[in-house]
């Protein structure tokens, strides 16, 4: 794995799902604006705020870029949380059509604002049912449109599983009830090719630091002529839709990290996606009773679940720590303990099973040593976990 020259090892990172290395280059691109080029983008009076202007419009097109959007329509936000509950806020805040649709495999961005509306009775929404796979049926959708209906958003790219859904299908279905149509692409973003008019989206959330940008940036890509209200309010940021001083190192360094997203990153996919079917041929090959989550083939490159019988997931990533290997599990602590994945949960895989889930996830950093590693690692680590099972009968 490429490494910032002397920087001490840290092992073998394998959960670019959860955040990614900011490349160098990012770094590079943002430094003077930290430093040098400090002025706030309001202050357009001066020089050093013209400079922030500028480099935030560049940034902006570089985002644009990625998705196939015009500059105007990329509003900048603090990450992919913001810019999803902006867009489900403002939906339920807005006017009648207070009814949102949405699916159980859902990041929890979505979820748990549409938990809250609902709860204080700003809203009301349906979760579809998903297949096996975590994908939804258009005819689902169809079926669940109702007159009240003023917003869909069901994710591209899956983060725990990494089954992609049929976003252009499902637009469509939307965009036919005259209904508009949001996609949180975080994980897709900066992975694989996105074009905004392909998939016939209205509005699209993405993150930066998913695509070895910086933390605590992202965009709301919200297409022309779809008006939402700001959900944070108190300057005339971003066009009088999100207030805030800009984040201008922030957007410089998604800005570059977009641009090397189209010149590199999404070029690699098909390798991370080699790798990704080497890891799963000599884990089954070595692991009896092991079980693959997720589409076969609508899938995003870099993810591999799996759930394993007789070992639980947060112990298999003890283990494979122990070993220098960084994976994670689909378990989410809640109230001190551990609640199996409401994703897994939602596509059928039984409550025990999903305890033993494993989610590794890959960049174009990785190697095929790194592969190695976690292929020699695991099969040894479950083999000692079920041992020590009382359950596990083999
Ligand atoms: N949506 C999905 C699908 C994600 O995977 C994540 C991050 O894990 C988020 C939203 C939240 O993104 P951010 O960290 O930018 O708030």
């Amino acid at each position: 794995m490429a490494r910032w020259k002397g920087e001490p090892m840290t092992g073998i990172y394998l959960d670019n799902a959860a955040t990614t290395r900011t490349d160098p280059r990012v770094v590079e691109a943002m430094t003077p604006y930290f430093t040098e080029r400090f002025g706030n983008a309001a202050a357009q009076y001066y020089e050093p705020g013209r400079q922030a202007q500028t480099a935030l419009e560049h940034a902006r097109e570089q985002v644009a870029a990625l998705i196939g959007a015009q500059p105007s329509e990329i509003f900048l936000t603090a990450g992919a949380t913001e810019s999803d509950n902006w867009i489900i806020q403002a939906t339920a805040l807005a006017g009648k059509k207070k009814h949102i649709i949405t699916s159980p495999v859902e990041h929890h961005a979505v979820l748990e604002p549409l938990e809250w509306l609902k709860k204080h009775s700003f809203c009301d929404f349906t979760l579809l049912p998903v297949d096996n796979a975590g994908r939804v049926d258009p005819d689902e959708l169809k079926k669940a449109i109702r007159p009240d209906t003023g917003l869909v958003t069901l994710m591209h790219a899956n983060n725990e599983i990494g089954t992609l859904m049929d976003i252009t299908a499902l637009a469509k279905v939307a965009r036919d009830a005259g209904v508009p149509f949001h996609t949180d692409a975080t994980q897709s973003a900066g992975k694989i090719a996105l074009d905004v008019a392909a998939l016939g989206v209205d509005a699209l959330s993405l993150s930066a630091h998913k695509f070895h940008g910086p933390k605590g940036i992202g965009a709301l890509y919200l297409k022309k002529g779809l008006r939402l209200a700001p959900l944070i309010h108190g300057g005339g940021q971003e066009n009088k839709r999100r207030a805030g001083t800009s984040n201008v190192p922030g957007a410089v360094g998604m800005g570059r990290a977009a641009e090397l997203a189209r010149a590199e990153y999404i070029a690699d996919a098909p390798r991370q996606a080699e790798l990704v079917e080497t890891a799963w041929a000599e884990i089954s090959k070595a692991i009896p009773k092991i079980h693959r989550n997720g589409h076969p083939s609508g899938r995003i490159p870099n993810i591999l679940s799996v759930c394993v019988e007789g070992a639980e997931g947060e112990a298999i990533l003890g283990y494979l720590d122990m070993s220098g290997i960084q994976v994670s599990s689909g378990s989410a602590c809640t109230s001190g303990s551990l609640d199996p994945s409401h994703v897994l949960l939602a596509c059928g895989v039984p409550v025990e099973l999903a305890h033993g889930s494993i989610r590794v996830s890959l960049s174009h950093e990785t190697t095929a040593a790194d592969i190695d590693a976690l292929v020699s690692a695991m099969p040894k680590a479950i083999a000692r976990l079920r041992e020590m099972s009382v359950t596990w009968k083999g």
